[in-house]
């Protein structure tokens, strides 16, 4: 036998007896954000990678450690996507979108890191974005939040998951405290490992958000960040949480939230679950006002977020939310010579009446007992069987597969009945 060839580690299929809860997820991520009035928009998948470095910053873990980056034939520098906020931005400006209009988008699809596959890590992965440009005040910023908490109740996970925020200033403020932290952190060299003495001189916020406890127990005494704030961004912070406690939000300030991408400023927020360990992350966000602008486009404000929808999954599986509508409603039986023509009319007649009913014809011939095994293994709700006779009379016998009762009725009535599995 040939060797077998395996999928690329940390990538994985998504396979029929996962999709129906992936289609489930999706499907109410699609109608909360359509609620809002969000518009889709598609990106490629692949990008030159100076959009990245530029967008997320050279310094970063992402660019610096993640990114599957390669040359293509012509010997450009291409990049797949870790993320799906610098290429919606490099289409907003490419095609005209954001200079002086207000847009509202979301995006779906697979990104790629190449980190250490774990729980919630993989390579492949996936995210649902959504971005909102020329907006300044902290109300678009509170509405995502109520929208992301929406879509936490409508999936029945919205008792599992806590947000954090934070603001994180002007680049000016920010660059002020840099200096600060800096200077903090020189005086602890002895107790900051290597991870942080790299990050100290690259991107020092980053070592706010250390796993290290002997870092984080010296860290209680580093200066904050919120004394560092310019006076409006604190004005708009204070307008974001009193928009979120007249919603009835809770939330908790996280004077150490700062995110791994350079592009946010102001507003940055996570919503953290307890159920899924290390990985509990399952949606972030912030504004980026300066990143139209830093990537060629005419300066415009802009908030955001992204959620995993891997992390998403996991968590509904782990709280063994996953009842989800099966493949199939309806499968059909049939027997004897000529039947099953008639059971192939008889499906597509169903399909036509009764749109959104999953009909399955069974093929392949055997015995009534292996017709209704194979009704059962797809998860059908109701079999109709077709016989020489039924046909002969324009009947069929409906069979519930659940609750087992069985009756003989007219082909034509049957649609009726069947309305109620949808
Ligand atoms: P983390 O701290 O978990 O590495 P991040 O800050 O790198 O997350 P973002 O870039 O903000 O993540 O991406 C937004 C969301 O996408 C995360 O909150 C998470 O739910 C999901 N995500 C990010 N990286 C991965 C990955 N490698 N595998 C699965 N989901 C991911
Ligand atoms: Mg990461």
């Amino acid at each position: 036998m040939a060797k077998q060839i395996q999928a690329i580690r940390g990538m994985n299929d998504c396979l029929p007896t996962q999709s129906p809860l992936w289609q489930k997820v999706e499907g109410t991520i699609k109608q909360v954000v359509s609620a809002y009035g969000c518009s889709e928009i598609r990106m490629p998948i692949v990008e030159s990678t100076h959009l990245f470095k530029r967008a997320i910053g050279e310094v970063t873990d992402v660019v610096e450690k993640e990114m599957y980056t390669f040359d293509d034939r012509n010997g450009d520098s291409l990049t797949l996507r870790p993320e799906g906020t610098a290429g919606c931005v490099r289409a907003g400006i490419e095609n005209g979108l954001l200079y002086n209009q207000e847009q509202r988008l979301w995006y779906i699809g697979p990104m790629f890191r190449h980190e250490r596959p774990q729980k919630g890590r993989y390579r492949q992965f996936h995210q649902v974005g959504v971005e909102v440009f020329g907006l300044n005040g902290p109300d678009i910023d509170a509405e995502l939040i109520m929208m992301t908490a929406r879509l936490w109740r409508e999936l029945g996970i919205d008792q599992h998951v806590r947000l954090e925020l934070n603001s994180i200033g002007s680049l000016e403020a920010r660059a002020n405290y840099r200096d600060a932290l800096v200077a903090f952190l020189e005086q602890h060299l002895d107790v900051l490992d290597d991870d942080c003495k790299r990050r100290m001189h690259t991107n020092p916020l980053r070592v706010l958000d250390t796993k290290n406890p002997a870092v984080q127990e010296i860290l209680v005494d580093a200066p904050k960040l919120s004394e560092y704030l310019d006076d409006e961004s604190k004005e708009h912070f204070a307008g974001f949480c009193e928009l979120l406690d007249a919603a009835g939000i809770e939330y908790q300030v996280n004077e150490r939230l700062v995110r791994g991408l350079d592009y946010y400023n102001r507003t940055v927020f996570e919503w953290i679950t307890d159920s899924l360990g290390a990985q509990g992350t399952v949606c972030a966000g912030g504004r980026y006002d300066g990143l139209v602008e830093q990537l060629g486009g005419k300066s415009t404000p802009a908030v955001g977020f992204a959620m995993g929808l891997e992390r998403l999954v996991l968590l509904m599986e782990t709280l063994e939310l996953t009842d989800v509508r099966r493949a199939v409603d309806v499968y059909i039986v049939t027997a004897g010579e000529g039947t099953m023509m008639a059971g192939m009319k008889l499906a597509e007649k169903l399909r036509e009446a009764v749109p959104g009913l999953r009909v399955m014809n069974h093929f392949g011939g055997g015995n009534f007992k292996k017709q209704f095994k194979r009704a059962d293994n797809v998860g059908a709700a109701i079999a109709l069987v077709l016989g020489e006779n039924e046909i002969a009379n324009n009947t069929v016998v409906v069979k519930d597969l659940r609750g087992g009762e069985q009756k003989t009725m007219a082909q034509d009535e049957v649609a009726v009945q069947l309305t109620e599995l949808i």
